[in-house]
């Protein structure tokens, strides 16, 4: 058989532990035999930051920019412990915040649904993208614990030296707490267009939701720039056949425990945090969550939702078998060839990563899965248990 060839490369960047394993294998196991893999290979590896002094994250953000699409693996954002278990120069910065940085863009995560693996909200059929808008609001906030006597007030002072000055609270008889935060029109733009771009390349409508009624300058100014932004994509939408609803935020979980999935849900920073969390434990395993990073000029990075899975790396580390699932690492591989395809006109690539993604939902839906599924698979045929290489094997048996 001839490999399918590539004209563009795509970003390629290693990482870290367990899912550093697997990565060799799904390209030498599922991907390699079959593709002539081009690839501008960045190792993002704890070792090889801490040699470069970061440089390599920098590089491979940059590359993406000029390539349009990357593939990452898991990376370790170091600590306290990792400094002395690494020996490192610095306490180096999480990788994925310098590249949305550098990218300007919004992490998109969905679950990967495999027949067998329900989730536990029986009415969601399809995935429920969850965009978190990870700039601002409280995670840059500065806050204060007052003291009985004290009074808090909001000051700005404008470029032509007025001041504009605003009561928040007088703490007359007891003490209490003050926070102030914000935001920035530039950025919620940005996320604004990435998440209309997203919910168009997947053809699905999209939820955003804030509390206006309560915050009405704040959120109120969140959904004026939404609103401002969604006349660029309204006739896309309309020609695509998908909608777009602004709500308020409890409105938006009520839809949504009731809603099939399929649908784009973009949220503050908040509630994404918070949100992410409740929607990917509903749908099942880490393992089967996958996640996108996406400029609003449509650059993209595909990955796994998890980390290293550091636990399991010792394991393996000591020679004991492990059963770490792969699933959402090779998704993030094809999402990235199927990605490259389309930008490419290259039918042949697409198809690959499709039907990748195909024997990997057959494995699982025919029995064979890795340890963190079996509690969670109900079907008429008994699960079996396969180690991390077996898995990747048993679904080469199929590809
Ligand atoms: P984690 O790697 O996601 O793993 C936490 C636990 O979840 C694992 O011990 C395992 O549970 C289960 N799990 C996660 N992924 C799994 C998979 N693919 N297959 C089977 N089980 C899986 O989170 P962590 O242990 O908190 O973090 C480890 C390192 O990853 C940290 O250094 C952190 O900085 C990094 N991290 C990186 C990213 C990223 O690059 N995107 C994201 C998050 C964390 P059991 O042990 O019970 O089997
Ligand atoms: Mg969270």
């Amino acid at each position: 058989m001839s490999k399918i060839r590539m004209t563009t490369p795509l970003v390629e960047m290693d990482g870290d532990e367990m899912t550093r394993i697997l990565w060799k294998w799904i390209k030498e196991i599922l991907i390699e035999p079959y593709v002539d893999l081009k690839t501008e290979y960045y190792d993002l590896g704890l070792l090889h930051r801490d040699e470069t002094a970061d440089q390599v994250t920098l590089e491979a953000a940059e590359a993406t920019k000029r390539l349009g699409v990357a593939v990452k693996c898991a990376t370790i954002t170091p600590n306290r412990q990792r400094m002395t278990e690494y020996n490192l120069h610095e306490m180096w910065k999480s990788p994925n915040g310098t590249v949305r940085r550098i990218l300007d863009g919004t992490v998109f995560r969905s679950p990967i649904l495999a027949k067998g693996i329900s989730p536990y909200v029986p009415t969601w059929k399809a995935p429920i993208v969850l965009a978190r808008h990870a700039y601002g609001d409280i995670y840059n906030a500065v806050d204060h614990i007052c003291e009985a006597g004290d009074k808090a007030y909001l000051t700005i002072e404008h470029k032509d030296g007025t001041v504009t000055k605003k009561l928040i609270a007088e703490f007359e008889h007891a003490g209490g707490v003050v926070q102030g935060m914000h935001n920035r029109a530039d950025s919620i733009r940005s996320f604004a267009r990435s998440c209309f771009r997203y919910a168009l390349d997947l053809k699905i409508p999209m939820m955003f939701a804030t509390k206006d009624t309560i915050a009405k300058g704040y959120d109120g100014e969140f959904k004026a720039i939404f609103e401002e932004v969604f006349e660029e994509y309204k006739a896309d939408f309309e020609q695509a056949g998908i909608w777009y609803l602004y709500t308020l935020i409890d409105d938006a979980v009520a839809r949504i425990v009731r809603s099939e999935g399929g649908i784009l849900w973009a949220c503050k920073n908040y509630d994404g945090d918070v949100m992410s969390d409740m929607v990917a434990t509903a749908y099942g395993s880490l393992g089967m969550m996958k996640s996108v990073l996406v400029s609003p000029d449509g650059k993209y990075e595909f990955e796994a939702a998890h980390g290293t899975v550091t636990r399991h790396y010792y394991k393996y580390l000591k020679g004991e078998s492990t059963s770490t699932n792969s699933v959402a690492t090779i998704f993030a591989w094809t999402g990235a060839l199927e990605k490259r395809g389309e930008l490419d006109g290259n039918e042949a690539l697409v198809a690959f990563a499709q039907k990748l993604e195909r024997a990997t939902l057959s494995t699982i839906e025919e029995g064979y899965m890795t340890g963190d599924l079996i509690p969670l698979f109900y079907a008429d045929v008994e699960p079996k248990k396969l180690e991390s290489e077996e898995f990747l094997r048993e679904i080469a048996k199929r590809l």
